[in-house]
């Protein structure tokens, strides 16, 4: 299946870093994507005819850097909405002489919430009025903090314009990923892979960039994309060449499938090509399936804390968006506050004033989180979005009412919910004090059972005097025994609780996790 390296330890081989490029709108992600691909040397000499598939690859002191060629959060959160992980490093640009802004909280949220580590690109720092020490200051804040302040994420400053700094970007780049990532993959089995971007193309058919993950994959290779299948045809790279094969994360443009595939979606390599087409058919059908459930219902909060419980999720992901910062905050914090126990984490990625956008939803939808709006609606194709993708938004007005259900479905359906059963009673007719035991009820059974170790309560003229309590011992005569039935003398000890008398009554329970719903 999708996702395994075969082989053992000695299989896998280092492989390049893939990269994303993310920021806010105008910082220079397109430029700086244009003049890495430019600064190099070897593919330029290549001689081919650059193509924009989506993807390339560079090559810094002998080492090969994949970046993904487009620019926008947009791509990786489309793909990361699909399941598909094609990201090990994030380049952040923030633009120095406009500092950071809501698209590049929203980017950096992003990459957080996909555990990929970001490198911070300080862009446009040829400008009047650039402060790359402000950007620092700005990014500490959201808990990027600079090495040069003894943290641990990487800042270079950089001009995509005139290209300064760009081999030091780089070198960040494989620094970063030789510190926090142990990038390996087989390159002798089935390639396995996901798609980038893909198009109908007119002379050549339907043709697809995908970014090889693991193993290495040829041509005449069978392979499955989505629902799509083929054989492959062609494959090209970046620069306009035609390859033979491609190794892990190398990006290639191939021809051959019979339909055009969606950015996200995986592929894999299986032994023919009538194999392709029946897992193709049947994820056709498994598509249509899902997409008639999705019309029946979406996932509600209670289906996501199921899954919570059943281990299938750890954390529970909530994406805040209100119509003041300060409901936002105070509502943050409430939300955190809530103490779910140790099964589960409740986080914040994202927090926001103002509409939902279709960016918050895709967020949701490839975090597994929910949406929490106060006073705020989706704007534009929002809601739509979010409906197709069944992620959950709930709507409130008075944040303590968002509390409150937030807590109780994460308390009712977390632990399971448990009612107290009757056991039986005992009346106690004679108390016999020991030193050694404590004090020993000498009782009679009057309903039930009384069984060791069972949850007890001690009335005393029809009030509850303690509570809490376990028959600690049970005897009958001189011997230890696990129950007493009704009608039955016996010999109750309530362990360290000695404030017994004649008449009290012993009433045991034990509780029982309630059928659910
Ligand atoms: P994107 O929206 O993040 O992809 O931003 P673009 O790459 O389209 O850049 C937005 C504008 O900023 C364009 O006019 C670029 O030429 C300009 N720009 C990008 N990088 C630099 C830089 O380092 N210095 C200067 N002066 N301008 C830049």
């Amino acid at each position: 299946e999708f996702g395994e390296d075969l082989g053992s330890e000695e299989d896998l081989k280092p492989r390049p870093p893939v990269v994303t490029v993310m920021g806010h709108v105008d910082h220079g992600k397109t430029r700086l994507l244009d003049t890495i691909r430019k600064t190099d040397v070897a593919s330029r000499e290549a001689g081919g005819i650059t193509q924009h598939i989506g993807a390339y690859q560079v090559r810094h002191n002998d080492r090969a850097i994949t970046f993904i060629d487009t620019p926008g959060h947009e791509a990786f959160t489309a793909m990361r909405a699909r399941g598909a992980k094609s990201t090990d490093i994030a380049v952040l640009v923030v633009a120095a002489d406009d500092g950071v802004k809501p698209q590049t909280i929203e980017a950096l949220n992003h990459a957080k919430a996909a555990d990929v580590p970001i490198v911070v690109a300080v862009n446009k720092i040829d400008k009047p009025g650039a402060d790359p020490t402000k950007v620092r200051g700005q990014l500490t804040e959201y808990g990027l903090v600079p090495e040069e302040y003894g943290g641990d994420t990487m800042f270079v400053d950089i001009s995509a314009k005139q290209g300064t700094n760009i081999d030091e970007l780089l070198e960040a780049i494989l620094l970063t990923a030789d510190a926090t990532l142990d990038l390996k993959a087989n390159p002798n089995q089935p390639a396995q892979g996901v798609a980038i971007e893909a198009h109908l193309d007119r002379g050549r058919g339907p043709v697809a960039t995908v970014l090889v993950q693991r193993g290495t994959l040829h041509i005449g290779d069978a392979i499955v994309c989505g629902e799509a299948y083929g054989r492959v045809r062609a494959m090209l790279d970046e620069n306009g060449q035609n390859l033979d094969e491609a190794p892990p994360s190398r990006p290639v443009q191939v021809q051959g499938l019979n339909s055009v595939p969606s950015a996200g979606d995986n592929f894999i390599v299986v032994p023919d090509e009538r194999v392709a087409r029946q897992i193709a058919e049947r994820r056709q059908a498994r598509a249509r399936n899902a997409e008639l459930a999705r019309s029946r219902g979406r996932r509600t909060l209670e289906e996501l804390f199921k899954d919570l419980e059943k281990g299938e999720v750890q954390e529970l992901k909530l994406i805040i968006k209100g119509d003041v910062s300060g409901s936002v905050e105070a509502l943050e914090d409430a939300l955190l506050k809530i103490d779910v126990g140790e099964e589960v984490s409740l986080r914040v990625i994202h927090r926001g004033v103002g509409a939902i956008t279709e960016n918050d939803v895709t967020l949701a939808a490839a975090s597994d989180a929910i949406i929490i709006a106060f006073n705020v609606r989706p704007e534009g194709k929002a809601r739509e979005l979010a409906e197709r993708e069944g992620v959950d938004i709930r709507y409130y007005s008075v944040i303590y009412q968002a509390i409150e259900e937030v807590e109780a479905a994460l308390k009712g359906l977390l632990k399971p919910e448990y009612e107290e059963v009757q056991l039986g009673t005992a009346e106690i007719r004679e108390v016999f004090r020991s030193s050694k035991f404590g004090n020993i009820a000498g009782c009679v059974v009057r309903s039930g059972v009384i069984r060791r170790g069972a949850k007890a309560r001690l009335i005393r003229d029809g009030a509850v005097v303690a509570d809490n309590l376990e028959i600690a011992s049970l005897r009958r005569f001189k011997d230890d025994v696990t129950e007493v039935r009704e009608g039955f003398e016996c010999g109750i000890g309530l362990g360290a609780y000695n404030d017994i008398k004649v008449d009290d009554v012993i009433e045991t329970f034990e509780m029982r996790e309630k059928p659910r719903a």
